[in-house]
């Protein structure tokens, strides 16, 4: 069988030490020792600043949106259902705006419209979906010109770079899930990246219950920490990034060199590398995609229809400025095995068998 995803596995050796220093510590959670530590590793490996661990990456977005004041938003149809039942959770007014129909990421012409349409959302979220960067300067035009803020949701986007400059320092703040089936993950966790200081200061002490440095509490808010124990698998999952991400990157090299002549693959930001988190294509048609999907399964090969439906036509009674270009590619999207302990081999069958069914 080849798995649609397998997560990484941490080195248990390598967790037990990291676990024996947890019990010499006495510190379990709340801003231990561990979690210092990963804070630090990974603004370095990811080139940022003002990062603070959560813990999950739908209460990262929910954060986001606290600190940043967020109440009505603007977002993309294209993406996990998080994106936009996070911030309804909270009780944000979402909308949605049609994507790119070539990056399938939220589309910034759209959003211009629907502006001179009337619309009033104070935030813009945005998935860079699969990974591939938004048109973020075009991004950062709107947020000038209508002074609005932007929230990325880089749930996807882990190590991704535009130019040298990570994509994560982009907007107002980028959320990132450190959840088991992510790049890289902690089992559970995730993480903000806020643009400013004071943000990440006061998102700080929102996600310990609102609880400041001198005790008082001056806000009403959340637990959503990340422990130790998180911690630990993070700093042992991190040490191995450099070899996942490029194993991930040669596996979508290989899948686009085989397939891009017979099926559609979202185009990439030009600027941008790739770290091989998803492999969608589109195929024309929902008959083409059943065809294909099928005869996958008969070969044992996973493989999802993802992201299917999309969330306007989940959530049907929040206000829809147009999705046509998203519903065109929710028709044909499907994702492909993709993973760290896939091989080069695995890539080769399953191009072999999606040409066969074409
Ligand atoms: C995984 C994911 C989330 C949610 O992250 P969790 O850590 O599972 O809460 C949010 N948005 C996107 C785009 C995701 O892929």
């Amino acid at each position: 069988m080849i798995a649609l995803n397998s997560p990484l596995k941490p080195d248990l050796k390598k967790i037990q030490k990291y676990l024996e220093q947890v019990n010499d510590n006495g510190w379990f959670t709340n801003f231990g020792p561990l979690h210092n530590e990963l804070t630090a590793k990974l603004e370095d490996y990811l080139g940022v600043k003002n990062l603070l661990l959560v813990n999950n990456g739908t209460s990262a977005l929910q954060v986001a949106a606290k600190t940043l004041g967020t109440e009505s938003i603007l977002s993309t149809p294209f993406s996990f259902v998080a994106t936009a039942s996070a911030f309804m959770w909270q009780k944000d007014d979402v909308a949605f705006a049609d994507i790119n129909r070539n990056s399938y990421n939220l589309c910034p012409i759209a959003i211009d419209d629907a502006y001179r349409k009337g619309c009033k959302a104070d935030t813009v979220v945005a998935t860079h979906v699969y990974g591939n960067p938004c048109d973020v300067e075009a991004f950062d035009e709107l947020s000038e010109n209508k002074n609005i803020k932007i929230i990325y949701d880089a749930a996807h986007a882990f190590g991704i770079k535009i130019g040298n400059d990570s994509v994560l320092n982009y907007g107002d703040a980028s959320t990132l899930s450190f959840h088991a089936t992510k790049v890289f993950h902690t089992i559970e966790g995730g993480a903000v990246v806020f643009k400013d200081k004071a943000n990440f200061d006061k998102a700080k002490e929102l996600i310990n219950f609102g609880i400041q440095a001198t005790n008082e509490i001056i806000d009403v808010g959340i637990n959503a920490k990340l422990n130790e124990y998180q911690a630990a698998v993070g700093l042992v999952n991190l040490d191995e990034m450099d070899n996942v991400l490029h194993h991930r990157a040669g596996l979508f090299h290989a899948y686009c060199i085989g397939l891009q002549e017979i099926v559609e693959i979202p185009s990439w930001h030009p600027q941008a590398n790739v770290n091989g988190a998803y492999m969608p294509i589109k195929l024309a048609n929902y008959n083409q995609l059943i065809k294909v999907t099928e005869i996958l399964k008969e070969n044992n090969i996973q493989s999802r229809h993802y992201f299917s439906p999309s969330l306007d036509k989940i959530f049907v009674d929040n206000f829809n400025y147009g999705t046509v270009n998203c519903h065109q590619v929710c028709a044909g999207i499907l994702c492909l095995p993709m993973h760290a302990h896939m091989s080069l081999a695995d890539v080769a069958k399953v191009i072999t068998i999606i040409k066969k069914a074409l």
